[in-house]
């Protein structure tokens, strides 16, 4: 039972503002559910206006001082961060296992990842580097410097929250400004027990602050204060489109990371084994409930009968044990509300028409890993994100229906393509419209330093160290008359 393998039932969770605890002024909580079997494993401060106004205030009174610090200084508090995570990383594999139903596979990947990002976001501190500019002017020195821009609002979603947590904090501390985190209200022990790292790193008051609480309630709030200076946003396209109105409309700077329906493509000079594989890990990994699972296969008629067959075992061999088994790989789906969205996206399929090559049970909360063919357009999961271990597996002929079936799509996060010509893997590289593309690996890839993204509705900008080095500073130009 969930309950009983729960490690992490604790106390009351308030909010972190200016580096004190602090009650939500509603004096309402909200239950944290452990998404095996639903069952409460603790409470989160439900926070109100009043609660994100005094965590931009705390943020915004921190950086007339951070945003002097050396970067010396910044560079210590986050290699110390990345030491102590990695001191405490069976801690935070314990919230990743029972709050969000991570396996434990996934969890441990969560804490390598975020130990990268630590690092890279302490490097970050030293590269905040400007220019000298000739000038048309005889005797005038031009140069132009750059300055951190304030407050950076941070909103997560559920699914990654210690790689979402840790990167949306650690690359603008890392530049000098200060943050306000509003996680997701189905994973805010993450961000809070960071708020403890932090502490113990030596991140002085204010500058990492958390407010919990529903989205929908008190996110505008937090885009519109006017100390925010940018939001940089995670989560799904709808809310991802309200926020990028929001910041068009008050002037801010905004980084967003939204939905997918990543394309893999598998041509019949593929290596088989490779391809298979690489799709399983591209589409089930926790369950499918990963922005760049690639829920479209498009597969060369040579080898489309083969391929079926041999993902379809393979999905169907895919563990669904307990989580803190490293075997596991499928773990429950994080909220009813979800649960609902996977079973319509199935049964919609099956009543149009689409063969179950595999899947389609449940096991409690656990969607099995769910293989369809036949599906066309009129089914709800031929576009739309449906966020589950669902993935449709179409025939194709060349690598033009490859690009154009991969292009007919209103997401354009990332893009996979198995084969051993080279001509074919350049070209779908260069054509299809997605912000990252994968040869011969999974669509699943992320590191701290390269341009993160999507195209279309799945984005706007880019997460990565120099990305948002230039995103999380503001220029100034400099001149000295001599
Ligand atoms: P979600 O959009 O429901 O919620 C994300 C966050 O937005 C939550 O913290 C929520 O409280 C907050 N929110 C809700 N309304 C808001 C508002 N009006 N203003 C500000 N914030 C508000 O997404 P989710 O279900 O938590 O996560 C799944 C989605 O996230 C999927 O679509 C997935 O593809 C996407 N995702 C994208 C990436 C990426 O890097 N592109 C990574 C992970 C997840």
């Amino acid at each position: 039972m969930a309950s009983e393998s729960s490690k992490t039932q604790q106390s009351p969770i308030d909010h972190w503002i200016g580096g004190q605890r602090v009650k939500p002024t509603s004096g309402k909580y909200f239950t944290i559910k452990n998404p095996l079997n639903d069952s409460g494993m603790g409470e989160a401060a439900a926070g109100s206006v009043e609660d994100v106004n005094a965590a931009v205030e705390a943020a915004q009174k921190a950086f007339q001082s951070f945003r002097n610090s050396l970067p010396k200084e910044r560079e210590r508090i986050l290699c110390k961060a990345a030491e102590i995570l990695e001191r405490d990383r069976n801690e935070f594999v314990d919230i990743l296992v029972d709050e969000i139903g991570s396996p434990i596979k996934k969890a441990n990947f969560e804490v390598e990842k975020a130990l990268t990002l630590f690092r890279a976001a302490a490097g970050m501190s030293r590269n905040v580097t400007g220019k000298t500019i000739p000038s048309d002017v005889p005797g005038k020195f031009s140069m132009s410097v750059r300055a951190p821009i304030g407050v950076v609002a941070a909103i997560t979603p559920f699914n990654v929250p210690l790689i979402k947590c840790v990167r949306l904090s650690c690359n603008p501390i890392g530049l000098g400004n200060t943050v306000v985190m509003m996680p997701s209200e189905e994973a805010p022990m993450i961000a809070n027990r960071l708020a403890k790292l932090y502490e113990e790193a030596g991140l002085p008051e204010g500058v990492y602050n958390v407010v919990t609480g529903n989205g929908y309630e008190i996110g505008d709030t937090l885009t519109t204060h006017p100390h925010v200076k940018m939001v940089t946003f995670t989560g799904s396209s709808v809310v991802g489109q309200h926020i990028r109105e929001l910041c068009a409309k008050h002037g801010k700077r905004m980084t967003l990371e939204l939905g997918g329906k990543s394309p893999l493509v598998v041509m019949d000079d593929a290596d088989m084994q490779q391809a298979v594989a690489g799709a399983v890990q591209s589409i089930f990994m926790y369950q499918g409930q990963v922005c760049m699972g690639a829920s479209r296969v498009y597969v060369q008629q040579g080898v489309f009968d083969q391929f079926v067959k041999g993902f379809s075992q393979a999905a169907k061999g895919l563990q669904a044990g307990d989580l803190r088994d490293p075997a596991t790989m499928i773990g429950p789906i994080i909220s009813e509300r979800q649960r609902g969205r996977v079973r319509d996206h199935i049964e919609d399929a099956r009543d149009k028409g689409a063969k179950l090559e595999a899947g389609g049970d449940w096991d409690e909360n656990r969607c099995l890993p769910t293989v369809l063919t036949g599906v066309t357009p009129q089914m709800t999961v031929y576009a739309q994100e449906t966020f589950g271990p669902v993935v449709s597996v179409y025939p194709i002929k060349t690598i033009d229906d490859a690009i154009a079936e991969s292009n007919d799509s209103r997401f354009g996060l990332s893009a996979a393509i198995f084969t051993t010509n080279i001509n074919d893997a350049m070209r779908y590289a260069l054509e299809v419209e997605s912000g990252m593309v994968h040869v011969n690996g999974s669509s699943l890839h992320d590191e701290p330093h390269v341009p993160f993204g999507g195209v279309k509705d799945s984005g706007y900008g880019r997460e990565g160290t120099e990305e948002d080095i230039e995103a999380m500073t503001e220029w100034k130009w400099i001149t000295i008359q001599m």
